[in-house]
């Protein structure tokens, strides 16, 4: 699932890429081959074709550890090994309560105190026993009258025993043994095999209905088969035994119980383990019009409104659309058909098993889909819809086609993302040494999803802007954009799909992976873009420690009980970190042992589900096979013990480096220590028991050259170790490249010599450290661990500066002062220093020419350069570059007065907003007419943005009103409308008081999908910097927000420290820039002014 809406850039590059012949093997055998799950999880597992190591025992096969070679495997069906873990079966907790209260009565020898007699001892313990047992048998004669009064009360739509009062603690553990619904997860005593799930879809009355006939497996005797339904009207259940002479099973009693959104069946008898039963549940609901579960969207051709009903089940809402075992490791087979009336066509994660069939007398058609793989239910899809498509395949016959719009279809607007599907599969085939496990691929473009796209097997989701590219109107970075959520998708059909997280703790056991390979896909597709290495520091690293460095993060995995919680883990912490750490780990191992752990763990645990522990173990596994390669290097770690440090605490460290600390060792002694990073303690910092095991990599530096990196291992509070070739004018650098997950902060006097050095030959420091210590020195600022002038002594370097990266990490670091300053008095003496550094290079770029971007080959060639340049038109025209400002405004008069839109698809997001904040109403109407009569998807999204660019509060009052009317503006754009009001400083009060005045609208709309509201809450309130506005925030949660999940908390720390930061350091950070930046030489060591 991809939640991101971040700007990002990018191209295409022609075909090619190998695939392998078996996958065609694959793909062909698979409708007829596909076999129907055994009965017994560890007996007859059938055998299936897949790309595997050469060596997959030798797990350090010297000969072509990532050869691919067509070799037979087995998937593993959920066996006993997940049976043992969880929770406890019901029956046996009573027997421990039992063991304890009669252990519990043994007297006990403690030390110092005098031991009963023996005759006192066996006395007590016969008493106690014989309380024991007449305090068991008076709960197993309540709850046999429960029952009883269970049994006679069939008809009564709910629970029993809802209402009686509890009573004491042996009665309460009773009733959560013997009703299973009570606790939020599934009991484990039946387990689904095969799902025939028949669903008619009537897209007149938006309704629909179905009947689902589950074969489900009995692990453990018992009376009650549990599963979840929410909001499905159910009108018959049936059990029958699934064998020779096994007829139906009474069932005494069925209802629903909403708080667990569980479904409960209770039988006349029990169900024997070991034997397999089948489900039969008919049920119908309505199509609603909403973002879950099988819901409904529109879209206007020719002036008709034309419906389409689509699925979004993940992470808990397959439960929407049919009674289910809707957790993730309840895996099992499916075969679906859909009935729908024949102007529609439909879809699934499998191919139908006939063609198109013809209508009948009653103008319906219905359509079975092949039997699926073993899958869990949050990745099944469907949808019904009237859309055209285009298709395409690989050479290892695997169909790919893209579904959308027929007019966005005829405008070719989905060939691109149709084009690089058909590069990744055999991308990631390549680098997994897996095959794509299923026949086909669809990629189906809807106007409407809460998230970006959603991962469905062999049915991939994406909302339009994220799939749909027309080439003359679109920017580099909205097609980077679209690339990346497109990479992201498709890794989860091996990352997620093909091997699930056990349990949604680890949800970033796919996400962090699917995030991580946005950038290794993306390079695979354009090489020079460069991402993996660059743009993933500023648009990951540096944005997920952000948030990760406040007091209200949360570890990345995280304990998850109730529904509310399985929301809240899909957190920009489980995507980026969780790819910061799988960098970091890559790192330190090496991109050879990763590769094959990330081989070993896929084949080991494929169509089945993992947890971190299994990644941990596969990865240890690699690394133990050549451990004394590692050790040699420093690489030999236990993978289990370093990884849990950083994914079981919140937050990350930063690492403090110095040279030759206080001048008691010899200069080539460096000491170094780390502590948890915290913004806004004060000097009070975080959480002094947290301590990590950093992989430190450090080089020194001297004017031109710096050595190659050491590799340290920081595992105690400080340490010293010994520096090759120091002396008092080399200077240190630490975490080399920024591949490890911490900041690091030096002494005074190695910034200085670091400044000089940026200053002198910025060259000699990589471009990714250079963007580095432009984030540390910035943050570390912001968070008081040093003085306000470090980062904007730094940072004046710029001028010298001609690379992408470190200008837009700077320019992130800017923006984030601009929000804090932007109402100040002496906000000029700000825009002032950044308008400085911009001057230079913004005159030397120029603009770009009015080149269309075609198929991508100029951009190919020139990514870096346009990235650039746009940045610093964004940046000069943000912060007030009059040349700027002339230029944007020219563009859009001539726009208006031509009517042809030559402004270069590049800039057009910042033309567009600085012409409507600067040019009069009629220009806001133009471009108001424009965001309505426009077709292009992307070329929408920036026009209505540009809306909220305006100085006119009525304007922004207007747009804020309209934008809650669905036919205008799209639910998801609905969000960032109220957020760029925000952002601008004209309209942050209109915004705040628009969200709070409309809350129960909004957090009807959007409190379900957790992510939308998270993003709507932090956008909105990111701003505020004022006691006032602390205040107006403090009451708003007190009054309303205390639902709302993680973000309410968040933002209330976010603007406590921004409240905080004015307080204790906008003076120091005026008088540096009153002062302004002293003169900076290189030799010898200057007088640079860092202390504000
Ligand atoms: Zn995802």
């Amino acid at each position: 699932m991809e939640c991101g809406w971040c700007p990002r850039a990018a191209t295409c590059q022609p075909a090619g890429g190998s695939s392998s012949s078996s996958t065609a093997a694959l793909a062909a055998h698979f409708l007829s081959i596909w076999p129907a799950p055994p009965s017994r999880p560890d007996k007859s597992t059938p055998t299936w074709l897949i790309l595997g190591p050469l060596s997959q025992n030798t797990c350090c096969g010297a000969s072509g550890i990532f050869k691919p070679q067509p070799v037979a495997a087995k998937f593993p069906l959920m066996g006993p090994r997940d049976l043992t873990s969880g929770v406890t079966p019901s029956g046996r907790r009573v027997s421990e309560q039992w063991a304890a209260s009669v252990t519990g009565g043994r007297p006990r020898v403690v030390g110092g105190q005098r031991p009963a007699s023996v005759h006192k001892r066996l006395v007590a313990a016969f008493a106690l026993s014989v309380v024991t047992l007449v305090a068991v048998a008076a709960v197993a004669v309540a709850l046999a009258v429960r029952f009883q009064e269970c049994g006679g009360d069939e008809e009564a739509g709910g629970p029993p025993g809802t209402d009686r009062p509890s009573g004491g603690r042996g009665e309460r553990v009773s009733a959560a043994e013997e009703e299973p619904w009570r606790r939020s997860r599934l009991p484990e005593a039946v387990r689904p095999r095969h799902y025939d799930l028949n669903v008619a879809v009537h897209m007149d009355n938006f309704t629909f209905s179905g009947d689902v006939g589950i074969d489900v497996e009995c692990l453990k005797a018992t009376r009650f088969i549990v599963l979840h339904a929410d909001r499905l009207e159910v009108s018959s259940v049936a059990v029958t035994a699934k064998r020779p002479g096994g007829g139906a099973i009474r069932v005494q009693r069925h209802f629903a119980f909403p708080a667990n959104q569980m479904l409960v069946l209770v039988l006349h008898r029990e169900l024997r383990a070991s034997r397999t039963y089948r489900l039969d549940v008919t049920f119908e609901a309505a199509i609603e019009d909403e973002l879950l579960g099988f819901f409904r969207s529109s879209y206007g051709l020719g002036g008709q409104r034309r419906y389409l009903a689509v699925t979004q089940f993940s992470p808990t809402h397959a439960r929407k659309a049919f009674p289910c075992f809707d957790e993730p490791a309840f895996k099992a087979t499916f075969s679906l058909s859909l009935r729908h009336h024949a102007r529609y066509t439909s879809l699934s994660n499998m191919p139908a098993l006939d063609a198109a069939a013809a209508a009948g007398e009653d103008g319906w058609t219905t359509r079975r889909f092949a039997r699926t793989p073993p899958m869990s239910t949050y990745y099944l899809a469907w949808a019904v819809c009237d859309f055209a498509s285009r298709e395409t395949s690989t050479e290892g016959g695997v169909t790919i086609r893209l579904l959308a719009r027929p007019d966005a279809i005829a405008s070719g607007a989905g060939d691109y993302a149709l084009h690089i599907t058909k590069r990744l599969l055999s991308f990631y085939q390549d680098f997994f040494k897996v095959a794509y496990a299923l026949p086909k691929l669809d990629l189906l473009a809807v106007p409407k999803h809460p998230y970006a796209a959603m991962e469905n097997w062999g049915l991939s989701i994406f909302v339009e802007q994220k799939i749909l590219l027309d080439a003359q109107v679109s920017s580099a970075s909205y097609q980077m954009e679209l690339t990346m959520v497109v990479v992201h998708e498709i890794c989860h059909q091996w990352f997620g799909d093909l091997v699930t997280p056990l349990w949604w703790e680890d949800v970033w056991l796919k996400e962090g992976f699917a995030h991580y390979f946005e950038y290794v896909g993306t390079d695979f597709l354009f090489p020079k873009w460069n991402m993996e290495k660059q743009r993933f520091l500023t648009d990951v690293l540096h944005e997920v420690m952000l948030l990760d460095g406040l007091s209200s993060s949360h570890p990345i995995s995280q304990e998850v009980r109730d529904a509310a919680d399985i929301d809240r883990v899909f957190d920009w912490i489980a995507y980026k970190k969780g790819a910061a750490l799988i960098r970091m780990l890559a790192n330190v191992m090496g991109q050879r042992l990763f590769r094959k752990g990330l081989n070993d763990y896929l084949l080991s645990h494929m169509y089945g589900n993992a947890a971190r522990d299994d990644l941990w173990k596969k990865m240890s596994e690699v690394i133990l096979c050549r451990v004394q390669a590692m050790r040699s290097e420093g690489r030999d770690i236990d993978v289990g013990a370093v990884m849990d440090r950083w994914t079981l605490q919140m937050g990350y460290p930063v690492v403090t480096v110095s040279k030759n600390p206080a001048g008691q060792l010899a200069t080539r002694y460096i000491s170094v220590s780390q502590e948890h990073f915290l913004y806004g303690q004060d000097g009070g910092r975080g959480n002094s028991s947290f301590q990590w095991q950093v992989p430190l990599t450090v080089a020194v530096g001297n004017g031109s050259r710096v050595s190659s990196e050491t590799l340290i291992w920081i595992h105690n509070k400080t340490e010293t170790h010994v520096m090759s070739e120091m002396d008092d004018k080399t200077w240190l650098l630490g975490n080399i490249n920024q591949t490890g997950y911490f900041r690091v902060n030096y002494d005074l006097q190695n910034w200085k010599l670091l400044i000089e050095q940026l200053h002198a030959d910025p060259q000699v420091i990589s471009v990714a450290n250079r963007a580095g210590l432009i984030d540390d020195a910035f943050n570390l600022a912001r968070a008081g661990y040093l003085p306000q002038g470090v980062p904007l002594q730094l940072m004046a370097y710029l001028p010298e500066e001609a690379s992408f990266l470190p200008w837009h990490a700077a320019s992130r670091a800017l923006y984030q002062l601009d929000k804090l300053l932007d109402r100040t008095d002496d906000y000029n003496l700000f825009s002032d220093y950044v308008l400085k550094q911009v001057a230079t290079r913004y005159h030397q770029m120029g603009w770009p020419s009015n080149a269309v971007n075609g198929e991508g080959g100029v951009l190919q060639a020139a990514y870096q350069t346009e990235e650039l340049q746009r940045e610093l038109i964004m940046l000069a025209c943000s912060f007030g570059n009059k040349q700027c400002h002339r230029q944007a405004v020219a563009y859009i008069s001539d726009w208006i007065s031509s009517n042809k839109n030559r402004i270069p698809p590049n800039i057009r997001d910042v033309v567009y907003c600085t012409g409507v904040s600067l040019m009069d109403e009629d220009v806001w109407e133009f471009i108001w007419m424009k965001f309505h009569s426009s077709n292009a998807v992307s070329e929408k999204k920036i026009l209505l943005e540009a809306l909220t660019c305006s100085d006119n509060a009525f304007l922004l009052n207007r747009l804020l009103n309209l934008s809650l009317t669905s036919e205008l503006v799209a639910e998801q754009d609905a969000i960032d409308v109220i957020i760029h009001v925000g952002r601008n400083p004209r309209g942050r009060n209109l915004a705040w008081r628009f969200f709070r005045d409309k809350w129960d609208v909004l957090d009807a709309r959007y409190g379900e999908a957790l992510f939308m509201n998270s993003k709507l809450i932090t956008g909105v309130t990111e701003f505020l910097n004022t006691e006032k506005e602390l205040d107006e925030l403090n009451e708003f949660i007190r009054s309303s927000g205390e639902g709302a999940g993680p973000a309410m908390p968040r933002a209330l720390e976010i603007v406590k420290g921004n409240v905080r930061w004015h307080r204790l350091h906008r003076r120091h950070f005026y008088q540096w820039l009153r002062k302004g930046p002293a003169p900076v030489r290189r030799s010898p060591p200057g007088d640079v002014s860092l202390a504000a």
